[in-house]
């Protein structure tokens, strides 16, 4: 009997920890903890402990985390802030929320993460910073990006959605940059029953500006500073991501030994593998590879019953969203054959041997 290997398959967790995770949940509850309080609080002051930072501001998901990151650095209408092409699209609506215009630069033809030469040469005197993101759990150069930045006078803010835990140079991702964004989205490294997300920051003004913001713009209730909004992350969500949290390092680790094993064992002239530099400790969140036969590959396995999935089909400077910044085809040449040419296999902490086999077979065998 040839078995269903899903993508992604989070019923694994739960079955695992659903005690804990019901014991949680069930203590919010009798304690009616539900908006921001205890639980959120205590949270943020874990995940500030795992990503190495004084501050860790909790909200309800991470396009919000991304937006009040971008007003903590001061963008806003008229401003400019560099943004890869290739990433999901939230990335960039963080920086319109602010009524800023994301600028998009390209990515290498082998990380497949920002090119710090794509990204100087966007800058404009409008640039007031640089918005990398670690796409698929992989580290962008942050480096180089930060010798730009530090030469022009920028800020550099990292979209760490798909890459908590992911260490550049032996440091967290969030740490690194001036602010960090993530995602709590079910299915990411580490997930909500819901959605969640939080910005990480080293200075307390940064993370009081985005309390009072994240809070309907108040730090004493009914006394309103500015127009705010409400950002806040649920209680429940807390409790589940102060759970997911101690079981983060074990997954992160899982998630490595299957991301190895791909690149070790899938041995086949039509996949291309992305390149993950030696000074870099991905946490494969996605698992992205790159083949001229994409369609064909999807089709094979799908009759395998194999999903596999696109991350992600359109670039976002091609998406109609910012059909107004008139880019072209050929504005980002990099991006848009990854684009045409990803394919995300079957990664997840909980995949069993014979399926983490079976991919790589399969990987192996088409031809
Ligand atoms: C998931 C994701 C986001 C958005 O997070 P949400 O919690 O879904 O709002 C932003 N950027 C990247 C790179 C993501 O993968």
């Amino acid at each position: 009997m040839r078995e269903h290997i899903s993508r992604i398959d989070l019923t694994r967790d739960y079955e695992a920890h659903r005690e804990e995770y019901r014991e949680a949940i069930e203590r919010v509850c009798r304690e009616t903890a539900f908006s921001g309080g205890k639980y959120a609080d205590l949270f943020d002051r874990e995940f500030a402990e795992y990503v190495g930072v004084p501050y860790a501001c909790g909200v309800n998901n991470g396009t919000s985390a991304l937006h009040l990151a971008m007003l903590a650095m001061g963008v806003g209408p008229g401003d400019e802030v560099i943004v890869p092409a290739n990433t999901y699209i939230a990335t960039a609506w963080g920086v319109s929320y602010t009524g800023a215009t994301p600028v998009f630069a390209d990515c290498t033809a082998d990380t497949w993460e920002l090119d710090p030469a794509a990204a100087e040469a966007a800058i404009t005197p409008r640039t007031r910073g640089i918005l990398g993101v670690h796409l698929y759990g992989q580290p962008f150069d942050f480096a180089p990006v930060k010798e730009i930045a530090d030469r022009h006078g920028l800020f550099v803010a990292e979209d760490c959605a798909q890459a908590h835990g992911a260490r550049y140079r032996g440091q967290a991702v969030g740490s690194l940059g001036d602010i960090g964004c993530f995602s709590f989205y079910p299915g990411k490294n580490l997930y909500a029953f819901g959605e969640g997300g939080s910005v990480t920051c080293k200075e307390e003004a940064q993370f009081r500006y985005m309390t009072m913001l994240k809070n309907q713009g108040c730090d004493v209730r009914y006394y309103h500073e500015e127009i705010g909004y409400n950002y806040r992350l649920e209680g429940l969500q807390g409790a589940v991501l102060s759970v997911s949290l101690k079981y983060l390092p074990q997954w992160t680790e899982r998630r490595r030994e299957i991301g190895r094993q791909y690149i070790s064992r899938i041995r086949n002239p039509l996949i291309t593998m992305q390149a993950h530099p030696a000074d870099t400790e991905p946490v494969f969140h996605l698992f992205v590879v790159q083949t001229e036969e994409r369609d064909r590959f999807v089709q094979y396995m799908a009759e395998e019953d194999v999903e596999c999935n696109l991350h992600y089909p359109v670039p976002c400077h091609l998406q109609k969203a910012y059909a107004h910044l008139g880019y072209r085809k050929g504005s980002c040449p990099n991006a848009e054959y990854l684009a045409a040419h990803c394919v995300t296999l079957p990664l997840f902490p909980e995949m069993r041997e014979d399926e983490i086999e079976r991919v790589i077979r399969l990987c192996n065998q088409f031809r």
